[in-house]
């Protein structure tokens, strides 16, 4: 057995690393996808809906201040229940990516569910928007083998689910061939672990200082290792004030470096692909 590559990635002329913003818009769709009882309590279904009243116009407000790509990663029923966040999103230049249809867990033991999910997501994307995603984020982060195969067959250029490398790299399919390219994630950048809590998904919240001072430092040492910092935000909970300002300072940080590539997940998967 060889030595696992951990070797550095090619980044565009003058870059060191990446940093992609990236947004889970899963609004009610979130809570209801972990209990469908929730669609009927209006308390739980206020937290979803924070995020495409407030949350996804403030980011959106923020992104252009700042001039910076990002991708948002929007189940189908979000799609479709909140047609004019697509547009303004895409209008902004961003890029909005698939994230399942109803925002359940894609479980593959259950048949027809994965394939049904990733199809019926693909169709909301196309009716509401005219688009087709490059790239695909599991609801919940449930992959699958089938799920990769379905993602690879439907032509998606990349994956962004998995926590398993520091770098972009191309998933190889069970049975050997070349699958999407894979945008990895930190568990460190997710908003979800330390950013809300509620009486149906209760949590130690997190300080600004903490928060900030765990983004940085993940930030600094992937810029050494010649990696991709993945953030993953949620409008529902990275749209509240703290946590915008959280992700404002950030990003005020990583600015203080002259070699951050910033871009979507599409263009690192294109890139990725260059350097093949
Ligand atoms: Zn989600």
């Amino acid at each position: 057995m060889g030595t696992p590559d951990v070797s550095t990635p090619v980044w565009p002329v003058g870059k060191r690393c990446a940093v992609a913003l990236t947004f889970d818009f899963d609004a009610e769709a979130l809570w209801i996808g972990n209990d469908p009882a929730n669609a009927d309590d209006p308390g739980v279904m206020a937290l979803g809906h924070y995020g495409a009243r407030v949350g996804v116009p403030k980011i959106l407000e923020l992104l252009s201040e700042e001039e910076l790509p990002a991708t948002f990663f929007i189940p189908g029923v979000v799609a479709e229940q909140y047609p004019g966040h697509i547009h303004a999103v895409l209008e902004a230049g961003h890029e909005v990516a698939h994230h399942g249809y109803t925002h359940i867990p894609a479980d593959p033991s259950i048949p027809g569910r994965v394939e049904e999910q990733i199809d019926r997501g693909l169709e909301a994307l196309d009716k509401v928007a005219g688009i087709v995603p490059l790239g695909y984020r599991a609801p919940d982060g449930v992959s699958s083998h089938l799920g990769q195969r379905l993602l690879t067959d439907r032509g998606f250029l990349y994956d962004s689910s998995l926590k398993d490398h520091f770098a972009p790299y191309r998933i190889i399919l069970q049975d050997g061939s070349p699958g999407p390219v894979e945008i990895p994630e930190q568990p460190t950048l997710d908003d979800w672990a330390f950013g809300s809590s509620s009486s149906v998904s209760y949590k130690v919240m997190q300080s600004k200082q903490q928060v900030l001072s765990m983004w940085n430092d993940e930030f600094l040492e992937l810029r050494t290792w010649g990696g991709v910092a993945t953030l993953l935000c949620h409008p529902q909970i990275t749209g509240r004030p703290m946590r915008l300002s959280t992700l404002r300072d950030f990003i005020a940080f990583t600015r203080t470096f002259d070699d951050v590539w910033y871009a979507t997940c599409g263009d690192i998967a294109r890139n990725f692909v260059a350097y093949e």
